[in-house]
């Protein structure tokens, strides 16, 4: 599918703190790289504000392997700025992206692969949580899925991760999105193409400890969320709508009372309880609005996303960033 001389194949690889897993992802790579005979190829990883030996350990790569490449922030800007940095950079007709810490098994890129091969330009995956992830990891990632699908426009479908084979053409265009707060699960099912699934087993994590933390993993739903939808909006319009809706009902009840009863309103309890709830959903919705209102406040600055410290490939992609 590629002519002679270009890239066929680039891998990208968002790397935080994951010294112990770079030489083992590399030669799993290259082991299939191998059997698919595939020649011309980039291994990027981006090194997002690691402080641990990640970039030495890539260093060492690279000096045996010029097909080996990375990408250096200038502090920690998170997985999705990364994963864009490395397809606003990658030079394949194909460009996979995986994980550092060999969960997303280095074998299936074979498999992507092929079904690119065959005319996909989106293969995606799937994974398949029986083993090796947490419960607690399993459930928030359903509830997640759930309300997600709940409130965007095109569903996301549950497990998919940022494991996935994209073709040039695919990359070109998420080059062309400008967002500040990207969502790549969310936006690539909605740009169309030929999209195709693969189902996996996920592996347990090679070295070192997950990143995500929970207040990390609640800050990813709450962005991917609004960063998909609008919808988050409308549900504020709704349910201020109920709650007014309530009130009204019981006003009514409260003006029968004192006309049509002797019993005098003496409902400080119920008054007071009602006016900390209508004022608890008034927060939230001030919040849903406010999320809103903060993302288009940090879109309108147009600053770039991420910013590079070193950099192995020459700088041919997004200088108009
Ligand atoms: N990662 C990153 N920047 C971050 C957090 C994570 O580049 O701020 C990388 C990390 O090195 C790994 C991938 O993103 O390659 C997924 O992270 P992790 O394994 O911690 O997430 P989990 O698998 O637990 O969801
Ligand atoms: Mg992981």
């Amino acid at each position: 599918m590629s002519s002679s001389g270009q890239i066929e194949l680039s891998l990208v690889i968002p790397t935080f703190n994951e010294e112990g897993n770079v030489q083992r992802l590399y030669n799993e790579i290259l082991l299939v790289l191998q059997q698919l005979q595939i020649t011309t190829y980039e291994v990027i990883f981006i090194d997002d504000g690691s402080s641990d030996q990640s970039l030495q350990r890539i260093e060492a790569l690279r000096a045996q392997d010029t097909n080996v490449h990375y990408l250096q922030f200038s502090r920690n800007y998170g997985h999705q700025h990364a994963l864009k940095a490395g397809l606003d950079h990658a030079r394949g007709a194909a460009v996979i992206s995986l994980d550092a810490d060999l969960q997303h098994p280095p074998a299936l890129i074979a498999d992507m692969v092929q079904l690119w091969r065959q005319g996909a330009e989106v293969v995606y995956t799937r994974r398949n949580d029986k083993q090796n992830v947490g419960l607690f990891k399993k459930l928030s990632a359903k509830a997640f899925y759930w309300l997600a699908n709940r409130l965007s426009e095109v569903p996301i479908e549950e497990g998919t991760a940022d494991f996935r084979l994209l073709d040039r053409k695919v990359v070109d265009a998420i080059k062309t999105f400008k967002e500040s707060h990207l969502f790549l699960r969310g936006l690539i099912p909605t740009l169309g193409f030929k999209q195709v699934a693969l189902d996996y087993e996920p592996a347990a994590r090679f070295s070192g400890q997950s990143k995500y933390s929970l207040g990390k993993m609640f800050h990813f739903a709450i962005n991917g969320i609004t960063s998909s939808s609008a919808k988050p909006l409308y549900f504020s319009i709704y349910l201020g709508l109920f709650f007014a809706f309530l009130a009204f009902v019981y006003g009514c009840y409260a003006i029968y009372i004192a006309v049509f009863t002797d019993a005098a309103i003496t409902g400080w309890t119920s008054l007071i309880a009602s006016v900390l709830f209508i004022g608890g959903i008034q927060m939230i919705l001030i919040g849903i609005v406010g999320i809103y209102l903060g993302k288009l406040f940090v879109q309108s600055k147009q600053r770039p996303t991420y910013i590079i410290k070193s950099n192995t490939l020459s700088s041919t992609a997004s200088h108009e960033e």
